[in-house]
């Protein structure tokens, strides 16, 4: 059967995962007064907007689009126990604290999951743990040594072949995170939002906050069609962050990209050895991810990340991302050149050092990111232990762990242009002279 190009693929610039909603909730006009503003509408502050309201605060939601319309409805879904980035650096940053974001992370997932039973969000969840799995035996080592390190920080994993564990053929193997799963997330965000919309909570979409400013007896949020005087604010606002002034530093923008391919039939990936529904990471530079959808396609995605322009607004992935991607998957399952790549979205991901991040950016301001790219099973989390802080609880120990002022950050230029495409091409290379077995 003839190789599948790109032509048939459809660029979106929201999630393709289901379809947006168009009921909007109202723009914010006037004034108005409350106990907490969140500032975004992600499942962060969702999350956070939700929990305020369930204890019984005056909270209002300001969202520039429509609540969901980040990297929470456009993710690949991987529901994940793990922190962000290569076990063997987190241990080189932070080997004092790793026990502690090992557990958080692994709380984060446990969390999530129970959150989307209690609040009864069809999103089509599998509790499928996820796979870091190598496609080199250079890979396969590095892969052992990480192991190591993640079980002495008290993480569930186990060591597994890709062939008894159901890899398809190119899969060697790797660790197994017993935890988390995948899911849909255009269902999870949306699902959400219509729970909050139902709640308590006061939500402003199409609203954009432009300025946060503490005063002596609270906070002001200037948007255009009015104003917010909130006792406290919580800012969500995820990759964004770097457009508000009062925001953290070190928090800088990325792009990546996924891509979905027509159904295929569930014969032909048995044929190569796929008959785990497990979600499949690479341990690259840049991460490869390759997983099944309940709808019988495969989502691919990452690979090549790119570095932010000035302003973050509504984007395509960019064709020759695609093609690349493509090109990977082709490189990964050759016997499935026949199959056509569909849709192709993408998202802003916000990086720092690695870390999860919050804390108190200034008076009665706080903040939360827990992105890396591990967003989906952290953001709730945080954000609910957040609320639950400014609710008057005692700072909780896995809040504790990731509380700071001013997240540690990556020097910039470690996300240039220049620098990504490096680790792009390093890739590249190893793929090419390391061996299969
Ligand atoms: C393509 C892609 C794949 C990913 N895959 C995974 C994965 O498989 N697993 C995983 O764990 N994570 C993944 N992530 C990351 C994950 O989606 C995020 O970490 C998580 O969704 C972040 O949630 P959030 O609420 O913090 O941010 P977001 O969902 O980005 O929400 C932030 C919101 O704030 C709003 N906002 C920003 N500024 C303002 C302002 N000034 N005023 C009002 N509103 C504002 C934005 O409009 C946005 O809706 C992926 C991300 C992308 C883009």
């Amino acid at each position: 059967m003839p190789t599948r190009t790109t032509d048939s693929v459809s660029y979106s610039t929201c999630t393709g995962w289901c379809e947006r909603p168009t009921d909007f909730a109202p723009a914010l006009g006037g004034e108005v007064q409350c106990d907490v503003a969140v500032v975004g509408g992600g499942l962060a502050g969702m999350a956070s907007a939700l929990r305020l309201a369930e204890r019984g605060a005056d909270v209002v939601l300001l969202e520039a689009g429509y609540c969901g319309w980040g990297a929470s409805s456009r993710n690949a879904g991987y529901l994940s126990n793990a922190l962000a980035g290569d076990p063997q650096l987190l241990r080189l940053l932070y080997r004092s604290q790793l026990r502690d974001l090992t557990r958080y992370a692994e709380n984060s997932a446990r969390f999530t999951e129970r959150l989307i039973e209690r609040l009864g969000i069809d999103c089509e969840y599998d509790p499928t743990g996820n796979v870091n799995a190598a496609v080199s035996t250079g890979q396969l080592k590095q892969l052992r040594k990480s192991m190591r390190i993640l079980r002495d920080a008290g993480a569930d994993v186990e060591f597994v072949d890709g062939r008894d564990f159901g890899l398809p053929e190119t899969f060697l193997g790797g660790v197994f995170e017993r935890g988390g799963g995948l899911l849909n997330p255009g269902k999870l965000a949306f699902g959400f939002r219509d729970t909050l919309l139902a709640s308590g909570a006061k939500v402003f979409e199409r609203t954009a906050v432009r300025a946060v400013e503490p005063e002596d007896t609270g906070v002001v949020l200037d948007v255009p069609g009015g104003r917010v005087h909130a006792e406290r604010v919580v800012l969500a606002t995820n990759a964004h962050s770097r457009d508000l002034a009062i925001a953290p530093g070190g928090i800088t923008p990325v792009w990546t990209s996924v891509v979905e391919t027509e159904p295929v039939d569930p014969d032909r990936l048995a044929a190569i050895g796929w008959t785990s529904r497990t979600g499949i990471i690479t341990p690259h530079t840049i991460l490869e991810n390759y997983r099944r959808t309940a709808r019988g396609t495969i989502l691919f995605g990452t690979r090549q990340l790119q570095a932010a322009p000035r302003t973050l607004g509504a984007r395509e992935p960019d064709r020759a991302v695609v093609e690349d991607l493509v090109r990977g998957f082709h490189e990964r399952f050759p016997s499935l050149r026949y199959v056509a790549p569909q849709r192709a979205w993408g998202g802003w991901v916000a990086v720092t050092s690695f870390l999860p991040v919050a804390g108190e950016v200034a008076k009665n301001v706080f903040y939360a990111v827990s992105c890396n790219g591990h967003g989906l099973a952290q953001s709730p989390y945080l954000g609910t232990l957040l609320a639950d802080r400014l609710a008057g609880d005692e700072l909780h120990e896995d809040l504790r762990t990731v509380w700071r002022p001013r997240p540690p950050h990556l020097p910039s230029s470690a996300l240039s242009t220049p620098i990504l495409r490096a680790a792009w091409a390093t890739d590249r290379i190893s793929d090419r002279f390391s061996q299969r077995r």
